[in-house]
């Protein structure tokens, strides 16, 4: 803690509390790492709530960085400042935001109807917030109990910043609420709510967004670049779209790639509903969807000796941890073997994976292994990730998540 005069008041942001590091735990806080886990406190000094702004001070008393506690969570303090002198007040919130927006006003994400990622967490310093811009409306998912608690100077900053129409508070995915004992519902934070879908452009498509019931704050952000670079290969060509939620890969790939025909599917009447609507407002006449799981129609799609030119593959995480990660593997392995029999010589396959738990690495060792039992020739062609307006924080790789192979097929 800095040294304050004697007898003055408490100031905003800088804190009244300290946790101490247990000794020889200390190097990844100095190396800026955001996440200082339950296991790694030594004790707690100052009484601080939940919520509270605290200093993280090696065992024996040295500044190392400025966080907000939690100690209903394991991960029991968030660091989001590294310098002694600079409180965790409301300014400090807004130059965050400031310098979030920029990012995206530099890569030329701010149009008037288009969407992206405003905010994302740890990779804008900004760890337990995800902001999402979805044309005139703001989409706001809290993670943190801690930003929960500040969302007014958030909402303030980001209406400065951004104007939107309205501010969605979207309660955090399920699952997250025990772990940070956060129970948030969906409401409006400010100016007013989307009346029905709201329509954003992406790479000159259409799409209607549900930003009140629909998946993630509405739709797969970090799959844009994604659905573009697809798009290349899908000329002339049947595609399959497995997992297609809202249809984007489907529709890219009928109107702006030219593929002769797509299959679009998913197992969720929502998903099918809102993939029909957006190829309909794509006029994307040559593509369908269906309504099914995706492990049986890859399986009767052999069955029935369907081929594709193009699959593409973009399932929900399948690792929800590093201990569910074998389960996982195998299951990626049956889907991309299932794909690749699918596929007419020469194909591309587009195999996409967003469990964090599962590493590039072992997603393409996965994929080496249904290489050698396919009795085809596979060539890595694109090894992607999400986009720029997802960045990830180099001090915690942990959010580094989405893989996106490009494959051909001989
Ligand atoms: N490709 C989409 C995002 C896909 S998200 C896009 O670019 O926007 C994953 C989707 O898989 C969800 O819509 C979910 O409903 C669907 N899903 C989950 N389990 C499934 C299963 N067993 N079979 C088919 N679809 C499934």
């Amino acid at each position: 803690m800095p040294d304050e005069p004697a007898g003055s008041e408490p100031r905003e942001g800088f804190p009244q509390a300290a946790v101490f590091v247990k000794p020889k735990r200390a190097r990844p806080f100095f190396g800026r790492h955001p996440w200082v886990l339950e296991s790694a406190v030594l004790r707690v000094e100052g009484d601080p709530a939940g919520g509270d702004a605290v200093d993280l001070v090696t065992h024996d008393g040295q500044f190392i960085g400025r966080g907000l506690f939690n100690p209903a969570s394991r991960l029991r303090v968030r660091l989001y400042g590294f310098s002694a002198d600079e409180p965790l007040d409301g300014g400090f919130w807004e130059t965050r935001l400031e310098a979030a927006v920029a990012l995206r006003r530099q890569l030329g994400l701010l149009g008037p109807r288009s969407a992206c990622r405003l905010v994302n967490s740890e990779g804008d310093g900004l760890s337990g917030l995800i902001v999402d811009r979805y044309a005139d409306f703001l989409a706001v998912q809290p993670t943190a109990l801690a930003i929960a608690e500040r969302l007014g100077p958030i909402c303030d900053a980001l209406q400065r910043l951004i104007q939107p129409r309205g501010i969605l508070l979207r309660g955090a995915e399920r699952g997250l609420g025990k772990l940070e004992g956060l129970h948030l519902a969906d409401r409006q934070l400010r100016g007013e709510g989307p009346k029905g879908p709201v329509f954003i452009e992406e790479h000159g498509l259409k799409f209607g967004i549900d930003l009140t019931e629909g998946q993630k704050t509405g739709a797969y952000l970090d799959q844009r670049e994604n659905r573009q670079a697809v798009a290349r290969y899908a000329a002339g060509r049947r595609v399959l779209d497995m997992f297609c939620y809202g249809g984007g890969f489907g529709v890219a790939a009928a109107v702006a790639g030219k593929a002769t025909a797509v299959l679009s599917v998913d197992s969720s009447a929502k998903a099918v509903a809102l993939a029909r609507a957006n190829a309909e407002l794509n006029a994307a006449t040559t593509m369908l969807v269906e309504q099914a799981d995706a492990f049986e129609k890859l399986a009767a799609l052999r069955e029935a000796g369907d081929r594709f030119g193009m699959v593409v593959l973009d399932p929900p995480k399948f690792a929800r941890s590093r201990a569910s990660a074998s389960d996982a593997l195998r299951a990626y392995h049956r889907i991309n073997r299932l794909a690749v029999e699918l596929l007419e010589p020469g194909g591309t396959l587009v195999t996409c994976s967003c469990s964090g738990a599962i590493s590039r690495d072992d997603f393409l060792m996965m994929l080496s292994g249904v290489a050698q039992r396919s009795n085809r020739m596979l060539q890595l062609l694109e090894c992607r990730g999400a986009a720029a307006d997802h960045p990830v924080n180099m001090h915690c790789l942990e959010g580094e998540y989405l893989k996106c192979v490009i494959a051909r097929v001989g």
